[in-house]
């Protein structure tokens, strides 16, 4: 594919372009962004329009007076331009699979054009050799047909061997793509599954204990007082702290659970075949366990202090949406904040309550 073929690229063309740039800057600058290349990306694609669902989401906010702090950022980052990635990706391996494709059934085509004409060549010799008795002649046919079957031989080399570049081309592109789907799915600062595997998950999940009518369990868990820890150590220890909480969380999981992290310093657990007792009594040993432990600074040895988390939990009531789950648990998550945080909460069920206690 040439350059002049990619009509995406149209609006940050020339004179266009640059206005579109200067215009982003400017977005960026009124209201106060990081001039980092994510929101760059964001509000490019803003100023150009080529994404209405994402202009759309940003009018929403302007309207509603929101401010675009980095959180705010990173989710719109998530949602609207990191698949947008993954869809030129899965473009330009599928453009590159199909032509490897077609080189692939040009060989073959070529391939069977030749042994049709060797073919030929061989029912020609035979007729001669059946009419003719002259030694002269059988002598020139045999020597024809040992060097056609040798070119033959060797052509047929060729294609295996062109055959085989693209099977390898073919292979190659498969693994990009795999490692590219599985990409899309984490969160690159923790290894955990990022927002979209989160949603994904979830509605997999309610989909399945609807079917099956069992039962499905979520925590919500957010980290308490988490802007103190960046404004008084740093954003890197910060990340730090966020890395540990990813590791607690994965390291109890069990097989058929996804540990996500779906916002800055919110972590989720899908629990399926988990009851709301079971799953209140679980994320307390997981609030303990992040609590239980004084961290250090990696650079310079000092104390940090322990860190501690609020918890929500919510089980699915089949029929409803995963929607509503996931609001239940945040309403939750909300609750065990206001309550004075460093605490789990699960509502409506009181014996799930005690568990908690
Ligand atoms: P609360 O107990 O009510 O949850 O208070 P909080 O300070 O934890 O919550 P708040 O929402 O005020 O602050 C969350 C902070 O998390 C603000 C944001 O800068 C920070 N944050 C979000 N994502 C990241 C990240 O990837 N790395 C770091 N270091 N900080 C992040
Ligand atoms: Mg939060
Ligand atoms: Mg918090």
């Amino acid at each position: 594919m040439n350059a002049t073929t990619q009509t995406w690229l149209n609006p940050y063309r020339g004179d266009l372009g640059v206005s579109l740039a200067l215009e982003t800057v400017d977005a960026l600058k009124a209201r106060h962004i990081p001039t980092h290349p994510a929101n760059y990306e964001i509000w490019a694609t803003y100023a150009a329009g080529t994404n209405p669902e994402l202009n759309r989401e940003i009018d929403r906010l302007i309207a509603t007076g929101d401010t675009f702090t980095d959180e705010q950022n990173e989710i719109l980052f998530e949602k609207f331009c990191s698949p947008s990635r993954l869809s030129w990706q899965v473009i330009h391996a599928g453009e590159t699979a199909a032509q490897e494709l077609t080189k692939a059934s040009a060989s073959i085509r070529k391939g069977s054009v030749e042994t049709v004409a060797f073919s030929q060549s061989l029912h020609g010799a035979a007729e001669l050799l059946e009419t003719s008795a002259d030694a002269e002649d059988v002598k020139r046919v045999a020597s024809n047909i040992a060097r056609e079957t040798q070119d033959m031989a060797s052509r047929s080399a060729d294609l295996a061997r062109a055959l085989e570049e693209s099977a390898r081309q073919i292979d190659a592109l498969q693994s990009e793509l795999s490692t590219a789907k599985a990409q899309a799915l984490t969160d690159s600062l923790t290894g955990l599954g990022n927002r979209r595997q989160f949603d994904q998950i979830l509605r997999q999940r309610t989909e399945s204990a609807n079917a099956e009518q069992t039962a499905l369990s979520l925590m919500l868990c957010d980290i308490d007082y988490f802007k103190q820890v960046n404004d008084r150590w740093g954003h890197s220890v910060g990340d730090q702290v966020l890395r540990y909480v990813a590791h607690v969380l994965s390291s109890h999981a069990r097989i058929d659970w996804l540990v996500a992290r779906y916002g800055g310093e919110e972590f989720a657990i899908i629990m399926p075949r988990t009851a709301l007792g079971e799953a209140a009594e679980i994320a307390n040993n997981l609030r303990l366990a992040i609590g239980s432990k004084a961290l250090t600074r990696r650079s310079t040895q000092q104390n940090l202090g322990k860190i501690t988390v609020s918890i929500g939990v919510a089980s699915y009531e089949h029929g409803e949406s995963c929607g509503d789950l996931f609001k239940r648990a945040d309403a939750n998550l909300y609750e065990a904040k206001g309550r004075g945080r460093n605490q789990t909460y699960c509502g409506e069920d009181p014996a799930a309550s005690e568990a908690t206690a």
